[in-house]
């Protein structure tokens, strides 16, 4: 497609944006002007969808009106209430349903899938992730080593990108493999690289991985409802996401795991248990069956019953997404949203920034991450005072994100205007 500058090419863009009208299902910050943001940060918290607070207020109803019974009579009852949401997780990261479970939080489930997958011995005790990882991440997997007996710094391998360059090329993380694979015993990689926006090629990851006998584990923070996931195909071990970036289901939301079907149905793997994660059929057996018998599925790594009320956001949100026509669809403006933000950023030529997220729209999701080589911090606050809601990352990175279901390409050609006028 020949991409054009004018704001009349933005709007034409909009026009036939097939899938614009979502935009309406999503409620707007303002500026103090009354204007809607130009919100690029669904890659923190995604916007609240109209619909979720009828979710949320129907279990408060349930509540007040039923308490107790709600479990087995409310609306949606309560005991069974994380089945509304499997299937449509497992879509989006394109998995069995018995693969998929929501429960808890981001780093309480890699912690978790950590318990079983991470079985340190001495010859193989390593872990190796990217840099820069998440913090969370970091101190997760360091921890874990240490609860191992084993000394932190000498335990994570990092996977850099080359002197000059941003991303880690997949064939240096296979020589790294090659090199230490047979010391490596889990690669924690991120699906999409929080601070660069690198979309990892996961499935030949993966590939190399296995071949040397390590376990791989995806952290999928930034990948779910941002790009497509075939985590049953690419034959990962275990995954984990949050739901409220990209999936908008609101702050703390309920988060995910994905544990691969071979794993899942293996009763014999050793876990941290609790009565979630028992077989139903036998659950309230109570004191008459002490022992656990795990289901055999991604749900016998859960632990308690549910937040419900953190829970019914994604009911709300998934919706959204299955309407929307699911990840291929959205991937398809998303790759167009994104690369129009690039050409614009390329238009205005300035040596002032560089984009650090890969050019092949195959390696990286909606996010672009923008380095200002002066002035960063004044950069961003003239941004949000122009009614932009980006983010920063120290010491210089600001990252935008269109999203493909809120976001216009008509925003995207004003965010590229205020940052040819400032920086
Ligand atoms: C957002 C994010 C987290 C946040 O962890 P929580 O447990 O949800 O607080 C962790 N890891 C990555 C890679 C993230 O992007």
């Amino acid at each position: 497609m020949n991409l054009s500058p004018d704001e009349d090419f933005a709007r034409q863009l909009d026009a036939e944006d097939p899938l614009r009208h979502f935009r309406e299902r999503f409620h707007i910050p303002l500026t103090k002007d009354g204007q809607p943001y130009i919100y690029l940060v669904g890659n923190s918290l995604g916007l609240m969808p109209k619909t979720t607070r009828a979710f949320v207020d129907q279990e408060l109803d349930d509540w007040a009106a039923l308490a107790v019974d709600a479990h087995l009579e409310g609306s949606t009852p309560w005991y069974s209430y994380h089945e509304t949401v499997r299937e449509p997780a497992a879509r989006l990261v394109g998995a069995g349903p018995h693969e998929v479970v929501c429960m808890n939080s981001l780093t309480v489930n890699l912690h978790l899938l950590m318990a079983t997958f991470y079985r340190p011995a001495k010859s193989r005790f390593k872990i190796l992730m990217e840099e820069p990882a998440f913090p969370s991440d970091t101190y997760a997997v360091k921890s874990q080593i240490v609860h191992h007996g084993f000394a932190a710094k000498e335990g994570v391998v990092l996977a850099r990108a080359r002197e000059g360059e941003f991303a880690a090329r997949t064939e240096d993380i296979e020589a790294t493999l090659e090199k230490q694979g047979d010391e490596i015993a889990l690669v924690l990689l991120a699906g999409v690289n929080f601070f660069t926006g690198q979309f990892f090629d996961i499935a030949r990851v993966t590939a190399a991985a296995h071949k040397h006998g390590c376990i791989v584990g995806i952290d999928l923070a930034h990948a779910v409802g941002n790009v497509p996931l075939s985590l049953h195909d690419w034959d990962v071990d275990f995954a984990a996401w949050c739901s409220y970036k990209y999936l908008n289901s609101g702050p703390g939301a309920v988060a995910g795991a994905f544990v691969h079907e071979r794993h899942a149905m293996n009763r014999e793997l050793p876990r941290l248990a609790g009565w979630w994660g028992n077989d139903p059929a036998t659950r309230f057996q109570m004191q008459l069956l002490p022992e656990f018998v795990p289901v055999p599925s991604a749900d016998s790594w859960a632990i308690s019953n549910p937040p419900i009320f953190s829970m019914a956001p994604l009911r709300s949100s998934f919706a959204i997404f299955d309407e929307a026509g699911g990840m291929e669809a959205l991937r398809a403006k998303s790759v167009k949203l994104t690369g129009y933000l690039e050409f614009l950023l390329d238009q205005i030529g300035s040596g002032a920034f560089t984009v650090i997220t890969p050019r092949d729209p195959q390696a990286r999701g909606c996010q672009l991450s923008i380095l200002a080589h002066e002035h960063p911090k004044e950069l961003f606050a003239k941004l949000e005072a122009a009614g932009v809601k980006c983010d920063f990352r120290e010491p210089n990175v600001i990252r935008a994100a269109p999203t493909p279901l809120y976001n216009t390409f008509h925003e995207v050609w004003r965010f590229a205007q205020l940052l040819a006028q400032h920086h």
